[in-house]
């Protein structure tokens, strides 16, 4: 299974990726993760990075790809993956596409999380007050306007890019909760 959640924050797509991996066996693969691990390192990556993400911007495609390339040719890969937060723009899921080429790899499918905007603002407040856990700096209600006016602007189109290809399978997530959702998608896949 080679597989992308597309999805704006706050969808859902860290918690079913997780189901998800558990079940194919295969490694949950999270641009936002890696890059947040590399500002918690302090490492010259991190550096770079932690602007972008504390102002809700992308960070630059050149410089995600590079990890991508990196981390999808490591051996947990061989069998599969998952893909949380990456492809995020066009030329992303471009240099997805030659990189999967090269590697001789095609995607099984794309899951693209449809969940209302109200919903999706509500999720992430409630993400941000919880007790316990890191607290992510890209969590308030300021930010995550910003966070999902990028993803409509530049992530959006992503749907109708793997919609051409025959890839995209839509979960209709809405309201439903964890679990419905959950079976959703084992029934999509
Ligand atoms: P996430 O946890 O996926 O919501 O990502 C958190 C932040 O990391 C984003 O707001 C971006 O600043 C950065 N980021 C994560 N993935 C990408 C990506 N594929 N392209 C550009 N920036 C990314």
């Amino acid at each position: 299974m080679r597989i992308v959640l597309l999805g704006a924050p706050g969808a859902g797509k860290g918690t079913q990726a997780k189901f998800i991996c558990e079940k194919y066996n295969i490694p949950h693969i999270s641009t936002g993760d890696m890059v947040r691990a590399a500002v918690s390192k302090g490492s010259e990556l991190g550096k770079q990075v932690k602007g972008y993400i504390d102002k809700g911007e992308l960070v630059p495609d050149s410089t995600i790809i590079d990890l991508i390339k990196e981390r999808l040719k490591e051996d947990d890969c061989k069998f599969g993956f998952l893909l949380d937060g990456f492809p995020r723009t066009i030329a992303q899921a471009e240099a997805l596409d030659v990189l999967l080429d090269e590697l001789t790899l095609k995607l099984t499918c794309v899951l693209d999380f449809d969940v209302p905007k109200e919903v999706l603002l509500e999720r992430i407040l409630k993400r941000a007050s919880k007790s316990g856990g890191e607290k992510r700096s890209d969590d308030n209600e300021e930010i995550i306007e910003k966070r999902i006016k990028v993803y409509t602007e530049q992530t959006l189109p992503l749907s109708a890019y793997y919609k051409d290809k025959g890839l995209l399978k839509t979960v209709k997530a809405g309201t439903l909760d964890v679990l419905e959702v959950k079976e959703m998608i084992f029934k999509l896949l």
